[in-house]
């Protein structure tokens, strides 16, 4: 137990005022309504961030006259929208690179300054990148994995620190989009993330990293009465948490066997709720504004704790995750390596070095880094954009953990490859690279932060190794 604040009972918890814009709350109410009782509802108006969100609806079904519920939602309807036309994906892409384009003006400082760039987080929203996933009845542009991957992969050449930290909300979002059971309910929820232009943190990562097959997490959520619980722990390295509307923690559910985590889904200004800031000051994508998050005893209704699963268990919904993380994490640090392909290619002609006839270009060194360089960053890229291809199209075949081995190594590949080809191109361009105002030093900084991404290199050689070999990751004794 992290904290020992007691709540025995809903009498204990305390009347908080009503926000000023009683909407909002409402909607969360709706969204989160499959989980809440009638009873709940004051509780939640009460403590949920009052901000007006647009083009939301208050209520489903024929009654509503809002935009998104002039939609039938039907399953078929949700399914088709995942099929995405070439010209969508090359649109959105294409937006990735006028934002990457502006935001590489300004990664230098906020590198340099250890500072979120807030003012990007504002375009991606704007711009409706922040909704990419969805479709456009729900506000977003609607892309698929493939769009996402190939999207995030153009953006990270200009940032790559705000694509990492965009992406903890886009590939959570995706997938819970991908999962969804269709429902008015779920609907709502995408149309205030959409509409809203909200932004999802996802906490799983505590100071004992996330490294187990069977992860059990040090927070936790503990069952009070019939109707709370509470949220105990500190997770770490929470990418925006400064700028989040609603906290997705996985925690261990207590007493509970076999070991079941879930989701606890935390709206920003709950009690208890600490968003520890100045807490990542680090090597690399020291602009992704990654926060500690201490929940100290936070209450919450029983029904705000989703999906929960034992431990271990590969079933569609972890494929899903996994997919969606994975694959856009492969892209972004491989955009990372093209943007130091890029530099150190229009650099590697330019640059003499003294009393030489022709560039550095012109040395085999350089022509055999960079040639290395371009086929690492090819095979990554057939790698994860031929996978994403094969998910979108047969999601299916993938299963247990050899689907999801198929789904790691494009992390695996990717991330390694995209370091190889940072130090290569480092060692061409000499003692320039060192510099600050250059951007060399940055990426290579940024990369190295890929293999921290779960699952590191170690769990990766093992996964992938024993789904070669048809044994289990769970087998005992592991060696
Ligand atoms: C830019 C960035 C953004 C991030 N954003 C988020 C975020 O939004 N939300 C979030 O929750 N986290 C986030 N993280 C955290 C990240 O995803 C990792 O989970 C975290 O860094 C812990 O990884 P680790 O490998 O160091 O941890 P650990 O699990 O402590 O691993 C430490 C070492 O032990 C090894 N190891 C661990 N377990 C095993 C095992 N079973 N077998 C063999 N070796 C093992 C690992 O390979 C590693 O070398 C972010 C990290 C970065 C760099």
């Amino acid at each position: 137990m992290k904290a020992n604040t007691t709540v025995t009972s809903r009498s204990d918890i305390t009347p908080f005022a009503l926000g000023s814009e009683f909407l909002r709350a409402q909607d969360y109410y709706n969204m989160f309504s499959r989980f809440l009782r009638e009873g709940d509802r004051e509780f939640w108006t009460s403590v949920l961030a009052p901000q007006s969100v647009e083009g939301i609806h208050l209520r489903s079904g024929p009654g509503c006259n809002c935009a998104s519920c002039k939609v039938r939602i039907r399953r078929e309807a949700w399914i088709n929208e995942r099929t995405v036309p070439a010209e969508r994906h090359d649109q959105v892409v294409t937006l990735a690179g006028q934002l990457g384009d502006e935001f590489a003006t300004r990664a230098a400082e906020h590198d340099c300054d250890n500072t979120f760039a807030s003012e990007n987080l504002a375009r991606l929203k704007e711009t409706g990148y922040s909704a990419l996933v969805l479709p456009e009845r729900f506000g977003g542009l609607g892309g698929n994995l493939e769009t996402l991957v190939r999207a995030q992969e153009r953006l990270a050449q200009g940032c790559a620190a705000t694509a990492i930290a965009i992406n903890m909300h886009l590939f959570t979002l995706g997938s819970m989009y991908e999962c969804a059971n269709h429902s008015a309910i779920e609907a709502a929820f995408f149309s205030a993330i959409g509409h809203g232009r909200q932004i999802i943190a996802g906490a799983q990562t505590e100071p004992g990293g996330s490294g187990g097959w069977k992860e059990r997490y040090e927070t936790e959520i503990e069952k009070v009465g019939d109707r709370c619980v509470l949220l105990r722990g500190l997770k770490r390295f929470t990418s925006m948490a400064e700028h989040a509307d609603v906290f997705l923690i996985v925690a261990t559910l207590v007493d509970k066997s076999p070991l079941t985590n879930a989701v606890a889904v935390v709206p920003r200004r709950m009690p208890g709720l600490r968003v520890i800031k100045d807490s990542w000051d680090s090597l690399g994508m020291r602009a992704a504004g990654n926060c500690d998050l201490q929940f100290d005893a936070v209450v919450l209704p029983a029904k705000a704790i989703i999906d929960p699963r034992e431990a271990g268990v590969i079933d569609s919904m972890a494929i899903s995750s996994y997919a969606w993380f994975d694959l856009s994490i492969a892209a972004v640090y491989t955009g990372v390596a093209i943007a130091a392909r890029d530099w150190a290619k229009a650099f590697a002609r330019n640059h003499r070095t003294s009393g030489a006839a022709r560039s550095i270009a012109y040395l085999p060194g350089s022509q055999f880094a960079f040639a290395e360089a371009e086929a690492l960053i090819a095979q990554s890229r057939a790698l994860y954009l031929g996978v994403a291809a094969d998910y979108v199209r047969d999601r299916d075949s993938f299963q247990g953990e050899s689907g999801w081995a198929r789904i790691a190594m494009t992390k695996y590949v990717a991330t390694n490859n995209a370091i190889r080809v940072v130090d290569l191109l480092l060692e061409v361009v000499g003692s320039e690279a060192m510099l600050r105002k250059n951007p060399m030093q940055r990426y290579f900084r940024d990369v190295r932060a890929g293999l921290n991404h779960t699952i590191s290199n170690a769990r990766a050689r093992e996964l992938i190794g024993k789904a070669a070999l048809g044994i289990s990751v769970h087998e005992l004794p592991r060696w």
